[in-house]
């Protein structure tokens, strides 16, 4: 993990949380915050694009030829391309609607979603940007302990060495680690 981040231990999994870039992590593979369209968008998904070079494109094409995109609350995989990472999974966070159109369960499904299709895949170390708090404008603090909640209620299930949750702003580091101290302190650490 690089330097300067928060670390826990989940059962067997490194939990970590990092300030920095996403599409720099050298790891089995790294989570977009897509649109369900796979279209290119802004945000982590134009930086994941422009760093992962035009196969990525190829293989959201092709997707979307064959089932239309990737609905919400869904995820899909693609090749990495020019990336550290082999694999990117393209995860559909919702847009925010003030709460009460179903956000938080299609947003933890993102991420479920993306940590099963992981573990199909044999990925031992994932990375995830924070999914629906850009231009979807989910509140952060709200995101991060729905995040962290369902990451770690996953791993009771799926095996991983290290998931990482990779925060572009510092500010967003922040509101994530103080998540995960509340929820690593609630209740014996994993009753989520
Ligand atoms: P969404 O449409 O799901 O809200 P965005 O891409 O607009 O997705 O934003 C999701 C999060 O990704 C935001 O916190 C944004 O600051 C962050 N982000 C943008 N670029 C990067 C990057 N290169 N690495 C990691 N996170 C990034």
């Amino acid at each position: 993990m690089p330097d300067g981040g928060v670390t826990r231990k989940i059962g067997d999994c490194t939990l970590s949380l990092v300030q920095g870039d996403i599409t720099q992590q050298k790891v089995d593979a790294i989570v977009n915050a897509a649109n369900s369209r796979l279209i290119g968008g802004g945000g982590v998904d134009g930086a994941i694009r422009r760093a992962g070079g035009p196969a990525i494109e190829e293989e959201c094409a092709r997707i979307r030829a064959e089932r239309g995109g990737c609905p919400t609350g869904t995820a899909v995989i693609t090749t990495g391309g020019n990336l550290p990472a082999r694999r990117v999974i393209h995860a559909v966070g919702p847009v925010w609607e003030g709460g009460k159109k179903g956000e938080p369960d299609l947003l933890a499904s993102a991420y479920r979603a993306s940590l099963t299709l992981a573990a199909q895949h044999r990925i031992r170390t994932i990375a995830f940007p924070s999914i629906s708090t850009g231009v979807y404008g989910y509140p952060v603090a709200q995101a991060a302990r729905l995040a962290l909640r369902t990451v770690v209620n996953a791993l009771r299930e799926l095996s991983f060495d290290e998931v990482r949750f990779v925060l572009f702003s510092d500010a967003d580091f922040k509101t994530y680690a103080e998540a995960l101290r509340e929820i690593l302190s609630e209740a014996g650490s994993i009753k989520v």
